[in-house]
C-alpha cells in the first residue's frame, strides 16, 4: 500500500510508480478515500527491490507491507482513518446508525411503504430499507418488481432519508446506480459471490454509494467475512459496512444463530463499521429489541432492522419479524443511551 505525501499523485508521479511496479510484474490500483487517495500494489508486493524504489521516490510518504489476507480492510492499512458516510451522516460517529424498513416493498400497495417511511423518519432513523428484488428460497415465492424501486425513490424524496436496497446481479446494480441509491445491500446468499462483489466495487467506485455487506450465513470466520469485503474495496469503493445477520446452523427457536457478538472481533481487525441486522438473526419481532441492544453493547456502529407500519399486511419476512415504527423509536432512544454509556465506560 502506497501513501503519497500529497492527497493524490499527479499523472506523472503515478506513471513513475506504475513503471516501477510493472517492472516487477505488479500493477497499481488507485483508491479514492473521502479525503485522499491511497494506492494498492496488486501482485507480489513483498518484492524488496520494487518496495525500496517506490519508497525512495521524493513524493511518497510511506509504503506499507501488511501481511494480511485483506490488506485494504486491515485496521493497520492506509485506509485505517477512512470513515463511511451515508447521506450526510458518518456511520458510527455520534450515535448508532440505524436503517429500518420493510423486508419487501409491496408494489401493489405503495401507501403502506410510504406511511412506514414517514413513521420511521419520525422515529429518528438515519436511513430507509426496502426490498425491491428479493432473493427467495423457492422460485415460486414473490421475486420483486422494478416498480418498487420507484416507490422507495419516492420515499427518499418525501423524507430526505438515504435508501438501502439489495442488488443480486449486474442489471439490478446498474438500475440502482442510475437511481443513485445510497446503500447497495449484498445479501447473505451473495456474500461470497466474488464476481458480483468485484462488479459492485468497480461500478460504484468514485460514487456516493456505500455497500452493506451481509455476513454469509455459512461463513465461519470473521476473516472470511472481511476478505469478502476486500473484493469491493480492492475494486475502488472503500465505503463498506459489515453486517452480521445470523449464521447456520440455526439456534433452535431462532431463525439463525445470532452473531452480534462478533462485532468487537470484526472491529479489532478492520476499520470498517459494523451494522448488525437483528431481524434475520433472531427472526421473531419480539426478540428484535434485545438483539439490537446486545449488538450496540458489543460495540456495533449501527443496526439494520425490518420494520413495517402493519406487519401483518407485509409480504416477505414482515409478518413474522418486522417491528412497528413505535418499537424502532424505542430502539433509537435506548440504543442511543447505551451508546453514550458505552463510551463513558470506555473512557
Ligand atoms: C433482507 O435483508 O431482507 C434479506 C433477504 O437479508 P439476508 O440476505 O440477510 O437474508
Ligand atoms: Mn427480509
Amino acid at each position: 500500500m502506497i501513501i503519497p505525501k500529497k492527497d493524490k499523485l499527479s499523472k506523472t508521479e503515478l506513471k513513475q510508480v506504475e513503471d516501477i511496479a510493472s517492472a516487477s510484474a505488479c500493477s497499481i490500483l488507485e483508491i479514492q478515500g473521502r479525503n485522499r487517495c491511497v494506492y494498492a500494489i496488486l501482485g507480489d508486493e513483498t518484492q524488496e527491490v520494487m518496495f525500496k524504489r517506490i519508497a525512495g521516490l521524493s513524493f511518497i510518504r510511506k509504503v506499507d507491507r501488511i501481511e494480511s489476507p485483506y490488506k485494504l480492510m486491515d485496521r493497520r492499512s492506509a485506509l485505517s482513518d477512512h470513515r463511511v458516510k451515508v447521506g450526510k451522516v458518518e456511520v458510527g460517529k455520534d450515535c448508532p446508525f440505524i436503517i429500518a424498513g420493510p423486508c419487501t416493498i409491496d408494489p401493489a400497495n405503495q401507501s403502506l411503504f410510504l406511511e412506514t417511511a414517514h413513521a420511521l423518519k419520525e422515529a429518528g432513523v438515519n436511513g430507509l430499507r426496502g426490498g425491491v428484488w428479493k432473493p427467495r428460497t423457492t422460485p415460486y415465492s414473490y421475486q420483486g418488481d422494478n416498480k418498487s424501486l420507484e416507490i422507495i425513490l419516492k420515499a427518499r424524496e418525501e423524507t430526505g432519508l438515504p435508501i438501502d436496497i439489495e442488488v443480486m446481479d449486474s442489471d439490478q446494480l446498474k438500475l440502482a446506480l442510475e437511481a443513485k441509491v445510497d446503500v447497495l445491500q449484498v445479501g447473505t446468499r451473495n456474500a461470497l459471490n466474488y464476481s458480483l462483489l468485484k462488479e459492485i466495487g468497480k461500478l460504484s467506485a468514485g460514487s456516493n454509494a456505500s455497500v452493506l455487506l451481509k455476513r454469509g450465513r455459512h461463513v465461519a470466520s470473521p476473516n472470511e467475512f472481511i476478505a469478502a469485503a476486500e473484493y469491493i474495496v480492492a475494486e475502488g469503493n472503500p465505503n463498506v459496512m459489515l453486517c452480521p445477520r445470523g449464521t447456520t446452523p440455526t439456534l433452535d427457536g431462532y431463525r439463525n444463530q445470532p452473531d452480534e457478538s462478533i462485532s468487537p472481533l470484526l472491529k479489532s481487525k478492520t476499520w470498517a463499521p459494523v451494522v448488525v441486522d437483528p431481524s434475520h438473526s433472531v427472526g421473531h419481532s419480539e426478540y428484535v429489541m434485545a438483539c439490537s441492544l446486545s449488538a450496540i453493547a458489543y460495540g456495533a456502529d449501527g443496526l439494520c432492522i425490518e420494520s413495517h407500519i402493519d406487519p401483518a399486511k407485509g409480504i416477505g419476512d414482515d409478518p413474522k419479524q418486522a417491528v412497528k415504527p413505535g418499537r424502532i423509536r424505542e430502539i433509537v432512544e435506548t440504543a442511543g443511551l447505551l451508546w453514550s454509556n458505552r463510551f463513558q465506560a470506555a473512557n
